[in-house]
């Protein structure tokens, strides 16, 4: 059984999730890191407008505390799209000083390979990981609302299938902390994506006036999983939302898009 617990190592803090032998998934917070306001602390995005050499160091302290070497650390370049790439020893590294050199085009990645950490970057987007214990394979995916209608997470399902030999009924997912729908509101031309793929936005969306709606990004990617074939008692939701929690998140919504980014990492052991 999945659950999340607060851990602390060095002063940075993180959610650490448990029930899993070989794999490491964690998501930071913004406690324990060197930058300053708006920024405070421990931001991990370099395409923010903090201080670069604040992020290095912050990126530094969070590898650390999570037992990972920030030099093997995988980035995507996060493009609100649903290309899920499978990443290997030889991209060990991307991404991890220069935003430039990240992998291209890409808003999640699989891969099977030990000691080799995804990672990826939030302030409000759901990351979505995915685990395989039995091969071991792992993905982890963003999705912002329109990686959520392109259906990256069952993208992040197939690939790990595919690539991988996984099937849906070994791969456990957690949906991790992201803003929530106690605070996501959304207008007409999101409303109509999501009643276009979705159909029935019964459980998705609670009408707030004309031309207004609260979203459910968690329930939604639940759904996506489990029309990918995951079963509902394999997916954990977090539900913990970035932007009711100031003291432990950045939220673009809330601090109107100057704010800092929290990382998803996740690595397999052994
Ligand atoms: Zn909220």
């Amino acid at each position: 059984m999945l659950q999340y617990r607060i851990e602390e190592a060095g002063g940075v803090k993180y959610i650490a999730y448990k029930g899993f032998q070989k794999v490491r998934a964690v998501f930071s917070t913004r406690i324990g890191g060197v930058s300053s306001s708006p920024f405070a602390s421990l931001n991990l995005g370099l395409h923010t407008g903090d201080d670069r050499q604040a992020v290095l160091q912050n990126r530094t302290l969070f590898a650390g505390a999570v037992g990972t070497a920030v030099s093997r650390w995988v980035t995507a370049q996060q493009v609100h799209g649903s290309h899920v790439m499978s990443v290997h020893n030889e991209h060990a590294g991307r991404g991890h000083r220069e935003q430039a050199d990240a992998i291209p085009c890409s808003d999640g990645m699989v891969t099977g390979e030990r000691q080799l950490p995804l990672v990826t970057f939030y302030a409000d987007c759901v990351p979505v990981y995915l685990v395989d214990e039995t091969k071991p394979a792992v993905a982890l995916v963003h999705a912002g609302w329109k990686g959520t209608v392109a259906r990256i997470a069952a993208n992040g399902v197939q690939k790990m299938i595919e690539e991988y030999g996984c099937s849906a009924d070994r791969i456990k997912a957690i949906i991790g902390p992201s803003i929530g729908p106690c605070c996501y509101q959304v207008d007409r031309p999101v409303i109509d994506k999501f009643t276009a793929v979705f159909g029935d936005t019964g459980d998705l969306l609670s009408p707030q006036g004309e031309g207004y709606a609260l979203l459910d990004l968690w329930q939604a990617n639940s759904r996506v999983l489990q029309e990918a074939g995951i079963s509902l008692e394999n997916i954990y939701i977090t539900g913990l939302c970035t932007c009711c929690h100031k003291e432990l998140f950045y939220s673009y919504r809330r601090d109107r898009g100057k704010t800092g980014r929290m990382a998803a990492l996740i690595m397999i052991l052994s």
